[in-house]
């Protein structure tokens, strides 16, 4: 049998090998987390709305019935593609066909020294520790006496006005104003005071201009201030400095910014300023026509020759177009040469009731656009077997404000500092 190696069970991963189930290949998945992560929700764990495990499916279950697959839980960490093999932390592999979807990570603009002060979002961990310190914050000022220093704690400032800024601002806000108000006696967590800070002119700066207004506008009357044309300098402990002014705040988030997982450290190829493996029109690696690099790893041209951006739509509809070349490669039948990227939208939501929608040729936004994105975003993104069961508890979890999604489980009862 043929044998195809997929590292990284993330959209592009997990597609790519849904492509193979019903063929006569041997293939191996191989991540280093043993679950498939469903990370446009990551931010609603981050905030209290949803449990972790209301996001994520054990790899292994996906495929359990699948004769034909082997779940590895592992770290690639070379490639040797002279004899076909990959190193793993704790093995050896070889492979006829390599795909390689390794996803992407935070990028500190090079200012990594930033992490500490101001964490960001990419994984499970992440969220928890985000969730732990915003639901910690409440808890501290509630312990305080102190005015000027629960208006301090209080204080969120999250930085980067991209999706995920927007969503998780707008979260924040809804959990201090709506969800937190009767729990608090001593505090009114009405009070917290939530900034997004964006470098650009608007919000969204990839959506059309009316509904980056729009996003603004709402995150506006949810209460957060939104400063746009507003470039961070410096983050250190609960500070940040912007070309306009020194923010102090107890939870500093970081949106900003991704850059591609490090393929150039497993094998010596072309990468783009976000590290990015360039691909050929088949997404295969120039001069490794076994090997593919699909999904948030891979530089990849729309039509008009932009970078495909890192979104889940594109990673799916890659490992699609890769499971097809393989499994065409593999039976000597013609395949198509070229990777299309169909437009699957850009969506965003403010907040539990709105949501902004754009397909480029129509758009939505408001309650219309919510429902749109809870159908589309949820329901159909993720693919998962009992999608309709998933869908179901998200929804109850969602619309309940789940309280278990409030737990605090990464628990160190600090010293008031102030
Ligand atoms: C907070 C957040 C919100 C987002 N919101 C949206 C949204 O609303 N809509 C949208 O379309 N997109 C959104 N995205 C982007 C989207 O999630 C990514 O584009 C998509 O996940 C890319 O898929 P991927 O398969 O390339 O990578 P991932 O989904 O990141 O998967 C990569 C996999 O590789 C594994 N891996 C990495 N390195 C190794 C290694 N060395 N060895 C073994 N395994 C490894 C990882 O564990 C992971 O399972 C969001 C991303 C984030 C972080």
């Amino acid at each position: 049998m043929h044998k195809v190696i997929i590292v990284g069970a993330g959209f592009a991963g997990l597609q790519a090998a849904k492509g193979l189930t019903n063929s006569v290949i041997d293939v191996t998945i191989i991540d280093k987390n043993n679950y498939h992560l469903f990370q446009p929700l990551l931010y609603q764990v981050a905030t209290a709305g949803l449990s972790p495990a209301d996001i994520a499916l054990p790899i292994r279950n996906i495929f359990r019935s699948k004769k034909n697959f082997k779940v590895i839980l592992d770290e690639l960490i070379e490639i040797n593609p002279k004899i076909n093999q990959i190193t793993t932390k704790n093995n050896t592999y070889l492979y006829d066909f390599l795909i390689l979807a390794t996803g992407s990570q935070i990028s500190y603009f090079g200012n990594d020294q930033w992490k500490k002060f101001s964490p960001g979002l990419k994984n499970i961990e992440d969220a928890i520790f985000i969730r732990g310190r915003i639901l910690k914050a409440f808890e501290k000022a509630e312990r305080i006496k102190n005015s000027k220093a629960i208006k301090k704690i209080m204080k969120f400032v999250i930085i980067g006005g991209g999706p995920t800024g927007v969503e998780m601002a707008g979260a924040i806000a809804e959990l201090s104003k709506k969800v937190l108000v009767k729990e608090f006696s001593t505090i009114d967590t009405k009070t917290a005071q939530i900034i997004l800070l964006e470098a650009g002119s608007s919000v969204l700066p990839t959506a059309p201009k009316s509904l980056s207004i729009y996003a603004k506008d709402s995150l506006e009357k949810l209460g957060v201030e939104v400063k746009c044309n507003t470039v961070v300098q410096n983050i250190s402990e609960s500070l940040v400095k912007t070309n306009t002014e020194i923010i102090e705040a107890g939870t500093i988030i970081w949106c900003a910014g991704v850059k591609a997982s490090p393929l150039g450290r497993y094998i010596n190829i072309k990468t783009d300023e976000i590290g990015r493996v360039f691909v050929n029109d088949d997404l295969s690696i120039p001069t490794h026509p076994n090997i593919f690099a699909i999904g948030d790893t891979s530089h990849v041209k729309d039509k008009i020759g932009k970078p495909l951006p890192g979104l889940a739509p594109v990673a799916k509809q890659e490992g699609k177009f890769v499971a097809e070349v393989i499994k065409n490669n593999i039976n000597n039948l013609q395949t198509q040469n070229k990777f299309y990227y169909k437009n699957r939208g850009y969506l965003a939501t403010i907040g539990r009731s709105k949501a902004i929608v754009d397909f480029g040729w129509f758009t939505l936004k408001g309650r219309i656009g919510w429902i749109f994105w809870s159908f589309i975003h949820i329901y159909f993104l993720i693919g998962f077997r009992n999608r309709f069961m998933v869908f179901t508890n998200w929804v109850w979890s969602y619309l309940t404000f789940s309280k278990g999604a409030r737990l605090i489980t990464n628990n160190k009862i600090e010293k008031n500092s102030l």
